[in-house]
């Protein structure tokens, strides 16, 4: 029959009726950029997220990119991150003139390992940007723990993780600036881009907030070069009416996610927990993972809310597997395919192969899985029982 990895059109279904009207009152208003419904979202955002204050932007990437400006990064400073992310991570670092600078991911998370963080700090290294890949929080703590040490800024890339908690503390609360993305396939998606930044610190609430309309302040005098970084109107109005259903969306992802571990499960093709990954990836890319008549799925930690905006399993012979799913209409994808570190555009931080084995692994070996919300039992049997016909061949 066939599964998407994303089923937009059975969202909207259920909410077309709110949606609808919301967006009308915008157009009869003509009031599209910032406004009334930019500042209410921005209150309702700030409250879920357990932060102070939130600032509407155009987009996730704008969100890390005005993070940056606004803490007066560039030529001549570093930034830390990993090198498995969204390129948006690194492409913000890189804008701002300022050099990306990669740890390896903890192997089990896909998150920043905080153990590698110290080792990559110099006199020059001004932020870290710990990214929740997935939906689930990186280990904060150390990483915090080391900032202030350091006297370093932390930026969350929380662009896929709005909701997701770490010890009872919601991303983007934790660090000095928290970026989230609006991107329609987040699990907060609006019609279009939109991101928004939150912090606790009045002092950068405001600076944020002179960088979104071009560092005018008052408008037409400028004592900083800002950019247009503005949310617009029609998307808080969606994002308003989506942020009412996002936890009973978050519990379907999760309650999804507990499906796949029982059926995955039931059909005995799990890995142990830690199989391979015991040693951390230090043998990639000699070592076969788990076996190829095996799965590693993915860890939800404890003391963590995971938001599951993407269920990525493991496996040997992943692309083998990608070409029997795509013939069976199976939705799913790489979340990424390509680390940093061996993007062409950075060949000039000269990486090599082999510098970040867990995040070359997990380059080769992970595959994001459906999880959406509305996704029923039976197409989810249907994904497993095609994996899993895969593995035992
Ligand atoms: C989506 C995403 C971004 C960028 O957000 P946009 O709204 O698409 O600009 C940044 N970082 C991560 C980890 C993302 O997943």
């Amino acid at each position: 029959m066939g599964v998407p990895l994303l089923d937009l059109k059975a969202q909207y279904a259920s909410i077309k009726h709110e949606v609808e009207p919301a967006v009308h009152e915008v157009l009869d208003s003509q009031y599209f950029i910032l406004g009334p419904k930019v500042v209410e979202l921005e209150k309702q955002v700030a409250e879920y997220s357990q932060a102070k204050h939130a600032i509407g932007v155009s987009s996730g990437t704008d969100a890390l990119l005005i993070s940056l400006m606004a803490d007066g990064i560039g030529e001549g400073d570093e930034v830390i991150t990993t090198p498995f992310s969204f390129f948006a991570t690194a492409g913000c670092i890189t804008r701002t003139g300022a050099k990306p600078v990669f740890v390896d991911i903890d192997p089990v998370t896909f998150n920043m390992d905080p153990g590698k963080v110290e080792s990559a700090i110099n006199e020059r290294t001004k932020a870290i940007i710990p990214i929740h890949l997935y939906g689930q929080m990186a280990d904060m703590d150390p990483i915090m723990d080391i900032a202030k040490r350091h006297q370093l800024t932390v930026i969350e890339d929380g662009a896929q993780a709005i909701g997701a908690e770490y010890k009872g503390k919601r991303a983007g609360s934790v660090g000095h600036y928290g970026c989230f993305s609006f991107f329609p396939s987040k699990n907060l998606g609006g019609a279009g881009d939109g991101g928004m930044v939150v912090t606790n610190d009045d002092a950068l609430a405001e600076k944020l907030r002179i960088f979104r309309v071009h560092g005018g302040k008052p408008k037409y005098f400028h004592r900083v070069i800002g950019g247009n970084f503005r949310l617009d109107a029609i998307q808080a109005a969606v994002l308003l009416v989506k942020l009412q259903h996002l936890d009973s969306w978050t519990e379907s992802r999760q309650k999804n996610a507990d499906t796949y571990r029982k059926l995955f499960t039931e059909a005995g093709v799990v890995a142990e927990k830690g199989d391979c990954l015991k040693n951390g990836c230090a043998n990639w890319p000699d070592c076969e993972i788990v076996g190829s008549d095996k799965v590693i799925l993915p860890d939800d930690l404890d003391n963590r809310r995971h938001i599951y905006n993407q269920f990525v399993i493991r496996l040997d012979k992943r692309d083998e597997l990608r070409e029997v799913l795509k013939e069976k209409g199976i939705g799913h994808e790489v979340y990424y395919p390509v680390p940093f570190h061996m993007q062409d555009c950075f060949a000039y931080l000269n990486y090599k192969q082999g510098d970040f084995p867990a995040s070359e692994c997990a380059a080769a070996t992970t595959l994001a899985l459906p999880i959406y919300p509305e996704l029923t039992l039976e197409q989810m049997q249907e994904v497993v029982d095609a994996i899993v016909e895969f593995v035992r061949k």
